[in-house]
């Protein structure tokens, strides 16, 4: 469905849960966060019935599932199976940072999930450890592989440009995408509060200009921007009410926001 911009918007990514087992420096404050409660996550049914309204009534046909980490959430196999049986989708994705890859990729292969986008910022395990407060490299490696093996292809590796700490690793990180035939897309590293981003290197993301996505929070918020604050709840306006608000409010580019973080927006 066209926006008021006459933009195409196709594409919903969807923050299945605000959980993660990983603590990236870029993402998660070290002080920890405060997660929503069980009751105020969506569950699944809930997540697939705003999906199915969106792509029968409103053009979504591509779905990205999101977190924190989607691989933490209970049930994501099944998750992908009732999305993928509603018929307007074509296909579904997944950002994810690699880690449980390896034991869900043949499940998630089978439920039907398209390919995935996994998160590596450097090829050292030190870094690694460092970056993400204490996760194993190797795992991810092993994710990879598994995701290869599987055939959730192309895998697309999700690299965050960080000044102070990969700046020197981009081209052996292309090369190792280059040598494991991956394709790789780089991310300048995004602050919300002040509205600083830029379109991703090798992907569509950040050009406000050929925008076709929404976002949908893990308790239930459709937000048309990620750079803005306008959310619309599904839970009291309905997922009709939503999108409509969603499409008809999405503005033209993104400014700032403080009411979501990457944790619990996916990205
Ligand atoms: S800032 Fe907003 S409008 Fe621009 S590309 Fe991102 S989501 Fe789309």
């Amino acid at each position: 469905m066209l926006d008021a911009f006459n933009r195409e918007i196709n594409y919903l990514r969807i923050s299945v849960t605000d959980r993660c087992n990983l603590r990236c420096t870029y993402c998660m404050p070290a002080e920890g966060i405060t997660l929503m409660s069980h009751n105020e996550v969506l569950t699944l049914e809930q997540i697939a019935e705003v999906a199915k309204v969106g792509a029968e009534n409103f053009g979504i046909s591509k779905i990205r599932l999101t977190g924190g980490e989607p691989l933490v959430r209970k049930g994501i196999v099944q998750l992908v199976q009732l999305l993928k049986a509603i018929e307007p989708i074509d296909e579904v994705s997944m950002t994810t940072n690699g880690v449980f890859l390896k034991k869900f990729a043949a499940e998630l292969k089978e439920a039907g999930l398209n390919r995935v986008n996994i998160s590596l910022d450097t090829l050292s395990p030190e870094k690694f450890k460092v970056t993400t407060r204490g996760g194993n490299i190797q795992d991810v490696f092993d994710g990879i592989q598994a995701a290869k093996q599987e055939g959730l292809t192309p895998v697309k590796i999700n690299v965050v440009k960080m000044e102070s700490s990969n700046a020197d690793e981009l081209a052996q990180l292309k090369a190792f995408c280059e040598k494991e035939n991956l394709k790789i897309q780089f991310i300048r590293q995004m602050d919300l509060e002040s509205g600083s981003f830029s379109q991703v290197e090798g992907g569509k993301g950040g050009n406000c200009s050929i925008c076709n996505r929404l976002r949908l929070t893990a308790d239930g918020h459709l937000k048309p921007c990620l750079f803005s604050n306008k959310s619309y709840s599904t839970k009291e306006l309905g997922a009709e009410g939503a999108f409509q608000a969603a499409l008809y409010n999405k503005p033209e580019k993104g400014k700032t926001s403080n009411n979501h973080s990457f944790y619990n927006i996916g990205g």
